[in-house]
């Protein structure tokens, strides 16, 4: 089969992972490569195509959840590093894609399989010359000079956790060691960027680092997956975690398990905002008994509710971390806030308005000037 047809097979499973010379073949850049390509937001927020693939679809792993797991009956296909490298070139020359996400089956080993995945990207930054986005997945049980290597060629690392603990791996992967295989590359990454100084050449800085969770899989808790998440945004330096909704595959052991409803990837997302960008602990979190996020609120509204309906803050003098509490209030807002206070006392709405703040979310759980602001305003 030729290579342009692998990679089409290659490509067509990877809606699973959310969140990007053997002569070039001739391409045409009218064609339809919609099986292909995925728009993508890169980490500086640009949108650009991005070829989402494997090396290969083959695996000697049996995880619970995945399409690729061995002895899974279903079309396979391989690129050598060499035949991935020129044909996703000949994309991005004829303008079809701007940015590679490569990831791939195990075979052979953890480091062997990452050795293909780093030679493909070294034939790309340098027998090739590509200087545009890449995103190299770490293999699971990858060693400590395959990741720095990893983190000298790409733009983006990830190594996917799956599960927020041991415990709750077991259940979904239970030949993946999750301190071993898992979290010491990740642990790794952040030693590299703290202690050495040599960066990636292609950037003049180290990449950032991702992973993801399979929400749902393992009757996992949202307060087991945001404590996780905490760990690895204050000690690894993770700049996003992706929660994958479970969906059951066919033909595999957990395909009679019910898929997870998308409202709950939604409050994950939004709790984890809070958690990296909002100064919320995960004691503000508003969980239920079991340890999960209710569905009908944003965690936001929720906190406000019980801690600010009685007791609002006051606008003019509360700190930045009080006001990224406060409902309709985000990093950008709190910094027009506090620079404008520095100015002039806020008495009105109208004062907040001025500086880019819709009051309306915000009326309920502050006071301006001592006074709270009409609750008229909550109907804007
Ligand atoms: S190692 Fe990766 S590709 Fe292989 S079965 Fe497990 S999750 Fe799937």
């Amino acid at each position: 089969m030729d290579p342009v047809n692998r990679l089409k097979i290659l490509s067509s499973h990877m809606d699973f992972e959310p969140a990007e010379d053997y002569g070039c073949p001739k391409l045409d850049p009218a064609k339809e490569y919609s099986g292909f390509v995925h728009n993508a937001v890169m980490p500086n927020g640009q949108t650009i195509p991005l070829l989402k693939t494997l090396l290969t679809s083959a695996c000697e792993r049996d995880c619970h959840y995945c399409p690729f797991r061995a002895g899974r009956n279903f079309r396979r296909a391989t690129l050598k590093p060499d035949e991935m490298a020129h044909i996703f070139m000949a994309f991005h020359r004829a303008g079809i894609v701007k940015g590679l996400f490569l990831s791939s089956g195990l075979i052979g080993g953890s480091i062997r399989t990452q050795d293909r995945l780093l030679d493909t990207a070294q034939i790309l930054r340098g027998k090739l010359g590509y200087r545009g986005y890449l995103h190299l997945k770490i293999m699971p049980g990858a060693e400590f000079d395959q990741v720095e290597q990893a983190m000298q060629l790409a733009d983006r690392v990830s190594l996917n956790l799956e599960a927020p603990n041991d415990h709750r791996l077991r259940y979904l992967a239970p030949h993946k060691d999750f301190s071993a295989e898992l979290v010491r590359p990740l642990k790794w990454v952040a030693e590299l960027r703290k202690n050495r100084f040599q960066t990636n050449p292609w950037r003049n800085r180290w990449p950032s680092v991702a992973t993801q969770f399979v929400v749902g899989g393992a009757g996992e808790s949202d307060s087991e997956l945001l404590s996780t998440t905490e760990y690895l945004y204050s000690m690894i330096g993770l700049k996003r975690a992706y929660f994958s909704p479970f969906k059951p595959v066919e033909n595999t052991p957990l395909e009679n398990r019910s898929p997870t409803k998308l409202q709950r990837e939604n409050r994950l997302y939004q709790a984890s905002f809070l958690i990296r960008d909002y100064g919320f602990c995960m004691e503000e979190m508003p969980f239920d008994a079991s340890g999960n996020l209710p569905e009908g609120i944003d965690p936001k509204l929720g906190w406000a509710q019980v801690n600010l309906a009685e007791n609002p803050l006051e606008i003019n003098q509360a700190s930045r971390t009080e006001l990224l509490h406060i409902p309709g209030i985000g990093p950008k807002g709190a910094e027009s806030l506090l620079s404008a206070r520095r100015k002039q006392h806020l008495k009105s709405s109208e004062d907040l308005r001025r500086i880019g703040i819709n009051p309306a979310r915000a009326a309920p759980f502050i006071l301006l000037n001592g006074v709270r602001p009409s609750t008229q305003l909550s109907l804007l």
